[in-house]
């Protein structure tokens, strides 16, 4: 099961995480808030022409030619009002343009800093449940999108739109008190119930969200698993769990609506009672001749502006706490520092790869033990096989040698030089790493090998490929080298491995089940292969394979965790113990008398 997600951060914490990254842009910002500062002047500007030409109009009705007079009023106001707003195109553009340019930025630069720090972390991390692949991604975008939404939030609603209110309001209380004061005690009432509205719908939209998410990844998974729904003919019974999670999609998106319709009713209520009370004061105020007429425009328009801000509240609230939540898996992500691979510092020496394990122990991460006093002696320019039943430890050993995981005791030693103080880059540029199955890129054939040497030329990489048996049936294909390596079938697969290896050319080669996956003809020429490279190099191989074991050099069996016998085939063989049983096993497994049998009649 994942974590849930927790809320322990808060705004400050927030914004204290995301100021490095925001940093770089601070002149964008200062000019933003700038432009902000400048947008909320300008909104205010209506409200006060609008009073000065009521009471101006008003003022001229009372002469005897209000008309002459009129012409001055007006061209003034439709200058003032002209200018404001095209002054106002500029202003909303600059902010809204580096508001989101601010966002874009800060966006790819959080992304970039997830992916960098990822890389680095040890292969343990990945190992963990709360990891996985899919888990990490949905972690990483759900953050980015909720802490950049904060940042947008924050320029393009939060400043503008509170700091329209904050100016609107100052104007109110300098015109008169006491409407300042009837609005902003008309304010907290807002406050309250945009705040219930917010509660009500706390993670309803998140709830949507996922259920939106589970209604499309519902549907892939019904098409990858199509066969099987059909063979088991639980077509009734798949499209039964859709419905239901239809159903609960409908309830939640009602619910929404149905809280939304009913509280912005309750707030355009309480709005309009607060516009009622503000006229009640301003008339009398006017009629207590305190005021202008053109005031009781003023303070309604002004008004208008302070309570605009409280209407987005909920929204805002809402995605405020989707960034107090997806944030702080982000940053989790961000700062597991100790997650960073340790490396050695030796590096430049010319590995020879002579292995030494003493007495080592090792559990995975997930407390399996996988290796249990183990003790060996890898040669350097010879063939050392590991054998043993599956479980036993033998790949174990293998990551251990390519310090995917560290031992939790005993010691691991490379031509005399404990493995720990080798520089992982160093180390790894040095082993070449064939597994029973190797991941292919997405991409051309040609650029899937040149993972081995990215400075490779195109005739290198032809070699390569010869070497691997893999030219010929490269120059069959349409696109040749440019066809996509992931159609290729599984053994062609396994010789774009083997390719890379060739170019890659290190001096120690860990070869886990090179040919578990592959047919016999398969098998055959990547052994070939595996053969003409296994010259004057280290090579550790794990195999099933009888031809490949009696091949080697040395052998160690496993099991368990554990080394139980060691030496060459005729010796262990000798034994009659663990390495005698496998091996007899799978010469009956292969049939092997049936098959001496019918290989001497032919
Ligand atoms: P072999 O290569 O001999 O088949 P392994 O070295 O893969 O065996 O596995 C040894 C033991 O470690 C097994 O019990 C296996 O289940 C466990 N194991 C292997 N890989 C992991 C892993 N990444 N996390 C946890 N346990 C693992």
């Amino acid at each position: 099961m994942a974590k849930p997600f927790k809320r322990t951060s808060n705004l400050i914490g927030i914004f204290k995480q995301l100021y490095p990254f925001i940093k770089p842009y601070r002149f964008m910002i200062y000019g933003t808030l700038f432009l902000t500062f400048l947008g909320a002047l300008a909104a205010q500007v209506n409200p006060l022409v609008l009073q000065y030409t009521v009471d101006e109009v008003t003022k001229l009705t009372d002469q005897e030619n209000p008309m002459t007079e009129g012409i001055h009023i007006l061209v003034v106001i439709s200058a003032i009002l002209l200018g404001k707003e095209l002054a106002n195109i500029f202003i909303q553009f600059g902010q809204k343009f580096y508001g989101e340019k601010i966002r874009i930025n800060v966006s790819s630069v959080l992304a970039q800093k997830a992916i960098d720090k990822i890389l680095d972390y040890r292969i343990a991390y990945f190992m963990d449940e709360d990891h996985g692949m899919g888990k990490l991604q949905t972690r990483i975008d759900r953050g980015i999108e909720s802490l950049t939404k904060l940042v947008q939030n924050f320029f393009i609603d939060i400043l503008p739109l509170f700091s329209n209110a904050i100016i609107a309001l100052v104007i109110m209380y300098m015109q008169n008190v006491y409407v300042g004061l009837v609005s902003t005690v008309v304010v907290p009432i807002y406050f309250y119930v945009s705040s219930l509205q917010a509660k009500k719908l706390a993670g309803v939209r998140r709830t949507l969200r996922n259920q939106r998410e589970q209604k499309t990844s519902g549907l892939l998974n019904l098409i990858q698993s199509i066969m099987v729904i059909k063979s088991f003919v639980r077509e009734k019974f798949e499209g039964k769990k859709q419905y239901d999670l239809q159903m609960q999609l409908m309830e939640s998106q009602l619910y929404t609506r149905r809280t939304n319709f009913i509280y912005d009713g309750l707030k355009t209520f309480i709005e309009q009672f607060g516009v009622v009370l503000i006229i009640l004061l301003t008339v009398f105020l006017v009629l207590d001749q305190q005021m202008t007429i053109g005031a009781i425009m003023l303070h309604i328009m002004l008004f208008n502006n302070v309570s605009a801000p409280i209407r987005q509240l909920h929204r805002i609230y809402d995605d405020m706490n989707d960034a107090f939540i997806y944030a702080e898996g982000y940053f989790d992500i961000l700062n597991a520092d100790d997650e960073i691979e340790p490396s050695g510092v030796v590096a430049g020496t010319n590995i020879r790869g002579n292995f030494e394990l003493r007495n080592v122990n090792f559990s995975y991460p997930n407390g399996t033990r996988a290796l249990h006093n183990v003790s060996m002696m890898i040669e350097n320019g010879k063939t050392t096989a590991l054998v043993g039943l599956s479980g036993a430890g033998k790949s174990t050993v293998i990551n251990l040698l390519c310090k995917f995981y560290l031992p939790d005791s005993g010691n691991i030693l490379l031509d005399g030089t404990d493995l720990n103080d080798y520089e992982n880059s160093y180390l790894r540029s040095d082993i070449g790493l064939v597994l029973q199955r190797n991941h292919i890129f997405q991409g051309s054939i040609e650029d899937n090998i040149r993972y081995g040497n990215m400075n490779a030329t195109f005739e290198e990489i032809e070699t390569a490929a010869k070497k691997a048996y893999l030219h010929d049936q490269i120059m069959d294909l349409p696109e040749q080298y440019q066809h996509d390596a992931t159609q290729l079938s599984g053994g062609q697969q396994q010789r774009i491995a083997i390719a890379r290896l060739f170019l890659k050319d290190p001096p120690i080669i860990f070869l886990d089940e090179p040919t578990a996956s592959l047919d016999a003809i398969a098998t055959e020429q990547i052994k070939n292969s595996l053969d003409a490279i296994k010259r004057g190099r280290t090579v550790i191989i794990i195999s099933h394979s009888l031809s490949q074991i009696l091949d080697s050099d040395a052998i160690y069996v496993m099991k368990k965790g554990e080394v139980t016998e060691q030496g060459t085939h005729d010796e262990l063989m000798q034994k009659n113990g663990v390495y005698r049983e496998i091996f007899d096993a799978s010469a009956r497994s292969l049939n092997l008398d049936k098959l001496v049998n019918s290989y001497h009649q032919n």
